[in-house]
């Protein structure tokens, strides 16, 4: 490949002969049939392994040229949008017609299409992750046509966390609910010997969507960001005292690249991802991982963490525990779980991180933790397979849709065994 592309974090390459960069559908319609190359669709690039690469022989397809479309429904109160377009614009637009998306993920600059694909999501005990909003897939298909995917169509459950196996996704029409405001209330320091599985419960439930982070580096939670509907009631939060500065999830890193905090009211847009559009993500030096499990292991597996910490603390920039609410997608991490996800963010160095994440794996997998499909991890492709009950169906429904394994890449056939 002549020009060099990698993802937002730097540490993949993509490997690829080609880069196609289509300006319309039709021109990508064009482009598939007979197609003898693997095409694997870059969306934003912030995944932090190859599950977008085609390998040396293929194509990487980027849809950044395309219109980006966003039509909202006000009277069904949906949105269709392209598979090119991110969250932030996407919010933009649906807010202007005072509508809003249910919840999203801790930064508003990654395209829907992939994080859907992924299984990406936010945090709340009673919200799925962000493929549960979705109404219908359009995907084309390895011959060209055109498929519309809903939740009445048997391929549904396969069809929107699909990682780019089952073709390209030009559009999403996405359920929208009316606007409404959130508030975001910071706390330091809550101990994590408090936690039993009822309070556990108790503060994650404490608003719409919790989040704890902590370094590691001494017991306990460093920080608890609630984020409160303003149509919810005010929490009573005994468990941590009021910040009394504005922070940043990663120590050291400026809060002004978050969203407001001190309990200032504001859009659900403007509040529900940790970080401003127009400004840094993260620290942005960094590596990820995260693991979904079943709620109910939370504190044990919280414990089993603690009891790592001397070798979490040199290689965490920060660690987030959030909610997701099961739901129905086959290969979403919370598939038919009501789960805790364990968010690592890393230091930016490969070899430092690898080991500990061995050991993160090795001490939650009692709890039969599933990765994040976009992040870093060293699960062997068997233990994760048996981790989800339905990847036959998966392969069931790939297989004649994409016969020649077109949307196939290396990362699929080792984890998925596709
Ligand atoms: C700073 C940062 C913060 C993050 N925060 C969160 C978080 O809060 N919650 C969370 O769950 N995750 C989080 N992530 C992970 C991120 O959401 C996922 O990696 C997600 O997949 C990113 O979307 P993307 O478009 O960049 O995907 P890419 O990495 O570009 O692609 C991911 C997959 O989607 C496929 N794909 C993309 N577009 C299409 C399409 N149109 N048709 C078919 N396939 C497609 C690709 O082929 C690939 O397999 C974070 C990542 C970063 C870098």
């Amino acid at each position: 490949m002549a020009e060099t592309v990698t993802n937002w974090a730097g540490n993949i390459t993509y490997t690829a002969k080609e880069v196609w960069r289509p300006r319309t559908v039709d021109e990508l319609r064009a482009l598939l049939p007979g197609c003898e190359r693997t095409v694997r669709v870059l969306g934003s690039g912030h995944s932090f392994n190859t599950v977008a690469d085609p390998g040396p022989e293929g194509v990487l397809l980027s849809l950044a040229g395309l219109p980006a479309e966003i039509d909202v429904d006000t009277a069904a109160r949906t949105v269709r949008v392209g598979g090119g377009v991110r969250y932030a614009e996407l919010a933009r637009r649906v807010h202007a017609h005072g509508l809003a998306l249910g919840n999203m993920a801790s930064l508003p600059h990654i395209s829907v299409a992939g994080s859907v694909a992924t299984g990406t999501h936010g945090s709340g005990v009673t919200n799925g992750s962000l493929a549960s909003a979705v109404r219908e897939v359009e995907v084309l298909m390895a011959d060209g046509r055109r498929g519309r995917i809903g939740p009445d169509d048997h391929r549904y459950g396969g069809a929107v966390t699909s990682l780019g196996a089952l073709g390209v996704v030009v559009a999403l029409t996405l359920e929208l609910e009316p606007a409404y405001e959130v508030e975001q209330h910071v706390f330091t320091e809550l101990p994590l010997d408090v936690l039993d599985e009822e309070t556990f419960e108790t503060v994650m439930a404490a608003a719409y969507s919790v989040s704890l982070f902590t370094d590691w580096r001494a017991p306990g939670f460093r920080q608890v960001w609630l984020k409160r509907r303003t149509d919810q009631p005010l929490p009573d939060f005994p468990w941590a005292a009021p910040a009394t500065e504005k922070k940043h999830p990663v120590p050291g890193m400026p809060a002004v690249n978050c969203t407001e905090q001190f309990g200032v009211p504001g859009p659900w847009h403007e509040r529900l991802p940790h970080f401003r559009p127009d400004h840094v993500p993260s620290s942005g030096a960094e590596l990820q991982s995260e693991y979904l499990m079943a709620r109910e292991h939370a504190v044990p597996a919280l414990r089993a963490l603690d009891a790592l910490r001397e070798s979490l603390a040199p290689v965490v920039q920060t660690c987030e525990v959030r909610t997701v609410a099961a739901d129905e997608q086959w290969l979403s991490p919370a598939y038919g779980r009501d789960s805790v996800a364990v968010h690592f963010t890393w230091v930016a160095d490969t070899a430092a991180v690898l080991p500990v994440v061995r050991r993160v794996e090795a001490a939650l997998d009692a709890f039969a933790p599933r990765p994040h499909w976009g992040k870093v991890f060293t699960t062997p492709p068997r233990t994760l397979r048996e981790r989800y009950p339905r990847l036959w169906d998966f392969g069931q429904l790939i297989r004649p849709a994409d016969p020649s394994g077109m949307f196939t890449n290396a990362f699929l056939r080792e984890m998925l065994g596709l």
